[in-house]
């Protein structure tokens, strides 16, 4: 058998799908529309597994499934091919912001790293928000200062409309106009990063944001 092959936001979108597949099958819908839904809910999941092999695509496999039992059994199995998030100690969180001499560290040991895109936490009291996540094989912290107030919006990395502030990071680009300043850019992230992690389906925002933060 393989190893774990399912990121932590592969595993959402998964869980997305098979509750619209059970959703749509408490609906009275004609067989064929039905068919339908099955259909491209799995398709889209297949789509998320460019890489995958035969095996893994077979694992992945729920168009056969009859009951929300099955569906269950089926989530269930999948949790043992979750990648977990690389275990971090404290030190080498402290090493991500080195120039932070006073950052408050999350609670590790409350941390489920099987369950995690990123590891998110905020510091009130140095009023940041501080994400780690591996980005090219590196892993890479970024601290973002959040606005004071927080709203309903719809959080950038997770797509979910929930509580959120506005998070800015320094990049290091300098900006074109005004060489003596850096650039900042700013996005809506959930105030709760382990809700966000349990919704985020896809690393493309997350991957967006640190690129940008991470540019020269
Ligand atoms: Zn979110």
């Amino acid at each position: 058998m393989s190893d774990p092959f399912i990121q932590n936001e592969q595993y959402n979108l998964i869980k997305e799908q098979v509750m619209l597949v059970k959703e749509s099958r408490m609906q009275s819908l004609p067989p064929s529309v039905l068919r339908a839904v099955i259909d491209l809910a799995q398709s889209k999941v297949m789509y998320a597994f460019p890489e995958a092999t035969t095996e893994q695509l077979k694992l992945l496999q729920f168009t056969t499934l009859q009951t929300n039992e099955a569906f269950d059994e089926y989530m269930q199995r999948l949790r043992e091919w979750v990648q977990p998030f690389p275990v971090i100690s404290a030190e080498q969180l402290k090493s991500l912001f080195p120039k932070q001499k006073k950052l408050r560290l999350p609670e590790l040991s409350d941390v489920d790293f099987g369950r995690l895109t990123y590891l998110g936490w905020n510091d009130g009291r140095s009023n940041q928000k501080l994400i780690i996540c591996q980005y090219e094989g590196q892993l890479i912290g970024i601290a973002c200062k959040p606005s004071t107030n927080t709203k309903k919006n719809i959080c950038a990395f997770c797509n979910q409309f929930t509580d959120v502030t506005y998070c800015v990071t320094i990049t290091k680009a300098k900006q074109a106009k005004n060489p003596d300043y850096y650039k900042a850019i700013g996005t809506y992230v959930c105030v709760d990063s382990k809700t966000c992690n349990e919704h985020i389906t896809s690393q493309e925002a997350l991957h967006t944001f640190v690129h940008t933060a991470l540019q020269t």
